[in-house]
């Protein structure tokens, strides 16, 4: 089950320079910063009510994110839902035709397992899946 927009990920080309833009814009700083080597990203976390800004730097040139900023530009770059059971989630999801890019979850930022579905099954909108570690 699908239970809420946990976050949203912006693609940004340098977390240093942006995070005082959302910072001031949403009046809160924000609370934490980590690298996701495996993805080859930098995050930042800012909380907005039940819900969090993701904003993402590449940190190399391989990195999905510079990969979307190359191809995109700069802009909102996932929706996050977060599940109950990512695997369950994922056996659902596969069940009704939707793509995976990834097929079993796998260690993300902020303490979850995530998964993406492709967005040529999501009307082009990158989706990911996360669940809290317990
Ligand atoms: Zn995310």
């Amino acid at each position: 089950m699908l239970k809420k927009i946990e976050h949203l990920g912006i693609a940004v080309s340098s977390i240093d320079e942006t995070v005082k833009t959302f910072e001031s814009l949403l009046g809160t700083p924000c609370y934490k910063t980590e690298e996701v080597a495996s993805e080859g990203v930098r995050t930042a976390f800012l909380m907005i009510g039940e819900s969090k800004i993701e904003l993402l730097e590449a940190t190399n040139p391989e990195s999905p994110i510079a990969r979307f900023l190359e191809k995109k530009g700069r802009g909102i770059h996932h929706i996050a839902f977060e599940v109950e059971d990512i695997d369950a989630e994922l056996s659902r999801l596969t069940s009704e035709g939707f793509q995976l890019i990834h097929q079993s979850p796998k260690d993300g930022a902020d303490n979850k397992r995530i998964a993406f579905l492709h967005p040529s099954s999501t009307e082009g909108v990158l989706i990911e899946l996360c669940q809290e570690k317990s």
